[in-house]
């Protein structure tokens, strides 16, 4: 099966990634926005509902709900 990408994985934590982007530090990533999610990010390829894989964290599997600031909104 495809590696879940953690929180702790260096390039994650660098990204700011959560798995639940409600838990994102908003005062911190002011790009964070509650609409903007791994589901609708450009980097994102589903795999199921609830994850898809993400070309900026090495194609690991990231929560369809997640965030990171690399966000960019799905062409
Ligand atoms: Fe989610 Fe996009 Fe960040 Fe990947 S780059 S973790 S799909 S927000």
């Amino acid at each position: 099966a495809q590696a879940k990408v953690t929180e702790d994985d260096p390039t994650a934590k660098a990204l700011g990634y959560k798995a639940d982007g409600s838990k994102v530090d908003a005062a911190k990533f002011k790009t964070w926005a509650k609409t903007n999610t791994c589901a609708n990010c450009n980097f994102y390829k589903s795999a199921n509902a609830n994850e898809g894989s993400c070309v900026a964290l090495g194609n690991k599997l990231v929560a369809a709900k997640g965030w990171c600031s690399a966000w960019i909104k799905k062409a």
